[in-house]
C-alpha cells in the first residue's frame, strides 16, 4: 500500500477536473483532514498501491500533444513537499502548465510553489463556515493557515478558484451564504452538489443530495457543478 505522497492514481485524459482543459490527473496518497463527505477515502487513508512515478511521468510526456494541463490532486498533495516538488520539477520540464488542488492548509508550501513558479493554478477547498470547519474536516483545523492562504491566493497572480461541496445533510444555504460572503466576489467560487455513494462516512451514504437547480437560483454568482 502506498504512502504519504506517492501517486495513488492516474487519468490520463479529464474533461472535468480543469475548466475548458484537457488534462491528465496524478492523484497523491495521504491527507491530513478527514471530511465525512470525501469519495477519495482510499486515497486519503493511503490503502491504494502506489502508481510508479517515472512510468506516470513517462505517459504524461509521451502524450503531451494532447494535453493542455496537468492536475495534481489528492488526498492532499502538499503533505509531501520534497515529493511534490520534484514531480512539479520533471512536470516544468515536459512543459505543460499544471494545477494544485488543495485543502489549504499548507500556506507555506503554497507561497514557495508559487514563488518558485512550478504551478500556474490552484483550486482550493473552501470546507464551509469558520464555526463548522473542525465538523466539515472531520479534525481540527487551523483556520488561521487556511485564511493565510485564501489570502495568498487572492493576492497572487496565478489562476485561482476556490470550490465548497454542499452537504445538505451537513450545511445549509446560511452556510453558503457566508461563504460568499467572506470571498466577496474576489475570485471564481465554485459550489459542487454532494454525490452520497462513496462519502467516507457511510451515515452520509444514503443521504440527499442538493438540488442544482435551487442553488443556481440562490446563488446566481457562484459556479454549480
Ligand atoms: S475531501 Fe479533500 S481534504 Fe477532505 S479528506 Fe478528502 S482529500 Fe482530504
Amino acid at each position: 500500500m502506498g504512502n504519504i505522497g506517492e501517486i495513488g492514481n492516474y487519468i490520463p485524459s479529464s474533461f472535468i477536473d480543469w475548466d475548458s482543459r484537457v488534462s491528465a490527473v496524478i492523484f497523491l496518497t495521504g491527507c491530513n483532514f478527514r471530511c465525512p463527505f470525501c469519495h477519495n477515502g482510499l486515497l486519503v487513508n493511503e490503502q491504494v498501491p502506489a502508481l510508479n512515478d517515472i512510468k506516470v511521468l513517462e505517459h504524461i510526456k509521451s502524450r503531451r500533444s494532447f494535453l493542455d494541463g496537468v492536475v495534481i490532486s489528492g488526498g492532499e498533495p502538499t503533505l509531501d513537499i520534497k515529493r511534490l516538488e520534484k514531480i512539479l520539477f520533471q512536470l516544468k520540464e515536459v512543459g505543460l502548465p499544471v494545477k494544485l488542488d488543495t485543502n489549504g492548509s499548507n500556506p507555506l508550501a503554497l507561497e514557495m510553489l508559487i514563488s518558485k513558479g512550478l504551478i500556474d493554478a490552484v483550486a482550493m477547498d473552501i470546507k464551509g463556515p469558520w464555526e463548522k470547519y473542525d465538523m466539515l474536516c472531520g479534525r481540527i483545523v487551523d483556520k488561521e493557515s487556511i485564511k493565510r492562504s485564501i489570502d495568498l491566493l487572492i493576492s497572487s497572480e496565478i489562476e485561482v478558484e476556490f470550490r465548497t461541496t454542499f452537504v445538505p445533510a451537513l450545511m445549509d444555504y446560511d452556510d453558503l451564504s457566508k461563504i460568499e460572503r467572506f470571498l466577496g466576489g474576489k475570485a471564481p467560487w465554485i459550489v459542487q452538489c454532494f454525490k452520497s455513494e462513496n462519502a467516507m462516512d457511510e451515515a452520509l451514504r444514503n443521504t440527499k443530495g442538493p438540488s442544482r437547480e435551487i442553488l443556481r437560483e440562490k446563488f446566481p454568482g457562484a459556479i454549480i457543478r
